[in-house]
């Protein structure tokens, strides 16, 4: 068997027994990865520790509105932690997934990677189906692995719909993509 299994990540009461499942996977099968989000604050030890067991994590900032006790709720504070660990792990010598749409950071991961000499056949990174998809396109023009992320098989409509209702903003943010991707379409003609 070749095939790769990612451990997405629910909200903070299921981290514990996500990575717990996670690790026992890995160790059965090496070919595996889990999720951690820049928004929890436990997930920079968590990032040493699934390191250390010779995990691959994919990065993303964490869609679920989570209690302050646990997680940065400013943005600006989320990102920066995003961008700690996304260096972390652009260094650390093992294949990582940096699950995002944000420009910022993406112009931030190639310059790590430019800078430090981490060849783009060393890191991925991925994007939800539909979103951004101009920049999906000048990453692969310019030779960067991107993963699209999609939901599939008889349960994709409960499953996308669950991820709305769990963070109304994305319907926003759904809309404002299509919008302003429609808006440069035209003006690319
Ligand atoms: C491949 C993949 C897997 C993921 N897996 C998980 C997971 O397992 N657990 C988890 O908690 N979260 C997961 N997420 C969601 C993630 O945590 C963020 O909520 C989401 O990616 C938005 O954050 P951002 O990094 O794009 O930055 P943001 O600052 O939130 O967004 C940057 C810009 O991207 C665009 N954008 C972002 N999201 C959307 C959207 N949904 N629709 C339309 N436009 C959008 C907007 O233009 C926005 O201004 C995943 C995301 C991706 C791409």
């Amino acid at each position: 068997m070749d095939g790769f299994v990612r451990f997405d990540m629910e909200d903070h009461t299921q981290t514990d027994a996500t990575l717990a499942i996670w690790q026992a996977a890995h160790e059965a099968y090496q070919r595996t990865g889990v999720v951690i989000q820049a928004a929890l604050r436990r997930s920079s030890a968590d990032v040493e520790r699934i390191l250390a067991a010779g995990g691959r994590v994919r990065l993303c900032k964490g869609a679920y509105d989570e209690p302050r006790s646990v997680a940065y709720v400013n943005k600006a504070t989320v990102d920066a932690n995003y961008a700690k660990l996304m260096e972390r792990l652009l260094l650390s010598g093992s294949y990582h997934a940096l699950a995002t749409h944000d420009p910022r950071l993406i112009a931030r991961a190639i310059a790590i990677a430019e800078r430090q000499g981490i060849g783009r056949d060393r890191f991925e990174f991925q994007m939800l189906y539909g979103v951004r998809r101009d920049l999906q396109r000048m990453l692969v023009a310019r030779g960067y692995a991107v993963r699209v992320y999609v939901p599939y098989g008889h349960e994709w409509y409960p499953y996308f719909m669950r991820r709305l209702a769990e963070r109304p903003a994305n319907v926003g943010f759904m809309l404002r993509a299509i919008v302003k991707e429609e808006g440069r379409r035209i003006r690319g003609r």
